[in-house]
């Protein structure tokens, strides 16, 4: 502690004393202020705060106890540590001197050395409170930006011991759990209550696989590594009001064996193995990311105009069936659709009126067509069909059926009404195909064929 940085004020009307005391302590090397006057005190140590106040409890006009108290009042002097200088028989003023906020008291005649101790006891004090302060606000700051960041990421963090099966909930959790801030700690068990059914299992799995083994007693290199250590996982809950939430959870057993080591010293193994038995973690609510992330593969597989698959996701339907087709033997047909002379509907009734025929034949082909049947739109008026599990015969007897119910449909408008044909072309896939190539070429020349034999008709390649 360096003295010449501590500031001791003395407060005495006796002359005496205050020169002895002053002595003293700029001998031990304390920079010292004296004051025999207690109204005049009062003003100058407020705009110069000492370390450490030593005050006289008997003075004329404002005795000891009376200054204590103001200084007690004063917001920017109360923490200052007060020091009562008293007689050797004034029990009464020394117990009145602690309850007015007094720190310590030394007593008349004085005996140097002890003036000197607790002068530096109560500095030491003073400055370790001081330093605590700083941190705490320090913390308490961070805590708050803290929370600020888990609140705009939707995150919230969780710590769980895995001995008791206690939850410690943030309250970002609690927000994101729909609890309004009400639960510190649930238990495992209350917690799972949240997670969809379907997911619970999975997600304790999860939980589970980076709690090291019980009877692991010691921490070693496989038990604090990352991998096993760590879990990420996505998951749905459902909160009280009934409504589902997609979170992700990231958690990372704590094996701060290092810092715990060097802080707390003779009780290291009791926290290693506490610290063995938490683990901390994250929850965050993506929901609102998952939503879009499916928007956008749904804009990246469908056709806007009709709702259907587009080409790029038709043909990696083709090419899955094609692959269980050549593990299982499964049957698959392919259907190619086009409409027929679709230029003279835009011609006669506008672009607008093409656009809801071929919606209208791409609603036709799904209530015709079983769930499992997928429609994609292969180019502007030429649609494709897949028939997983569909033999060739069956096949046909569908594309007949559905050339006739679209060549059966009216479109209707306030002052339109016509009717609309489409020529098919079939194919059904083969062992001795090598890939989808063939499969799609054989349909597509079909319906070259079926155009070239009068149109709103079936040609079945085979
Ligand atoms: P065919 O029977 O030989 O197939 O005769 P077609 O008139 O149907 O064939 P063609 O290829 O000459 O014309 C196809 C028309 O389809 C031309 C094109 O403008 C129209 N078409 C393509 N995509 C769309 C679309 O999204 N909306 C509308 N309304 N028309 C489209
Ligand atoms: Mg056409
Ligand atoms: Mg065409």
């Amino acid at each position: 502690m360096n003295l010449k940085d501590k500031t001791v004020a003395i407060i005495d009307d006796d002359a005496g004393t205050l020169k002895l005391l002053g002595d003293i302590l700029k001998n031990e090397g304390f920079r010292v202020r004296q004051f025999n006057n207690g109204a005049f005190a009062l003003r100058s140590i407020e705009a110069d705060l000492p370390e450490i106040i030593l005050l006289d409890m008997c003075m004329p006009i404002m005795n000891g106890i009376e200054i204590c108290k103001e200084l007690k009042q004063n917001p920017k002097i109360r923490h200052v540590p007060v020091i009562f200088i008293t007689g050797l028989h004034e029990m009464e003023y020394k117990i009145k001197g602690f309850q007015v906020g007094g720190a310590d008291y030394i007593t008349k005649p004085f005996q140097k050395q002890e003036v000197i101790a607790r002068v530096k006891v109560h500095i030491a004090l003073h400055c370790s409170f001081e330093k605590i302060k700083r941190i705490s606000e320090e913390l308490e700051k961070n805590k708050k930006k803290l929370e600020i960041a888990q609140k705009i990421a939707q995150l919230g963090h969780w710590e769980w011991n895995t001995k008791t099966d206690e939850i410690e909930l943030s309250d970002g959790i609690n927000h994101i759990l729909g609890l309004n801030n009400n639960l510190k700690k649930i238990t495992l068990e209350q917690f799972i209550q949240f997670i969809h059914t379907d997911d619970k299992i999975r997600v304790l799995e999860n939980m589970r696989k980076v709690v090291p083994v019980d009877e692991c007693d010691s921490i070693c290199d496989n038990c604090i590594s990352d991998d096993l250590c760590h879990f990420e996982c996505e998951y749905r809950i459902i909160l009280p009001n009934g409504e589902t939430r997609i979170i992700q959870s990231k958690g990372k057993y704590l094996n701060s064996q290092n810092t715990n080591h060097t802080v707390v010293g003779t009780v290291q193994d009791e926290t290693v193995e506490f610290t063995r038995i938490k683990m901390l973690g994250i929850a965050q609510d993506i929901t609102r990311q998952k939503e879009l992330e499916l928007k956008l593969e749904e804009q990246a597989t469908t056709d806007f105009l009709t709702g259907c698959y587009n080409r790029r996701r038709f043909l990696e339907f083709v090419q899955n069936g094609f692959d269980l087709f050549s593990r299982y033997s499964d049957e698959m047909s392919l259907l190619m659709l086009d409409l027929d002379l679709f230029k003279n509907v835009n011609d006669t009734y506008g672009h607008a009126v093409g656009d809801l025929v071929l919606i209208k034949l791409v609603e036709i082909c799904q209530a015709e067509l079983r769930n499992t049947d997928i429609v994609g739109r292969y180019g502007g008026e030429e649609f494709v069909v897949m028939l997983p599990k569909t033999s060739n015969v069956q096949a046909f007897e569908l594309a007949e059926r559905l050339c006739k119910v679209i060549a059966n449909t009216k479109i209707i408008t306030s002052n339109i009404r016509f009717n609309f044909t489409t020529s098919i072309g079939l194919s059904t896939l083969k062992s001795t195909d090598k890939n989808v190539d063939n499969f799609i070429k054989r349909a597509d020349e079909a319906l070259y064929q079926a155009k070239h034999s009068g149109r709103n008709c079936v040609v079945n390649s085979g």
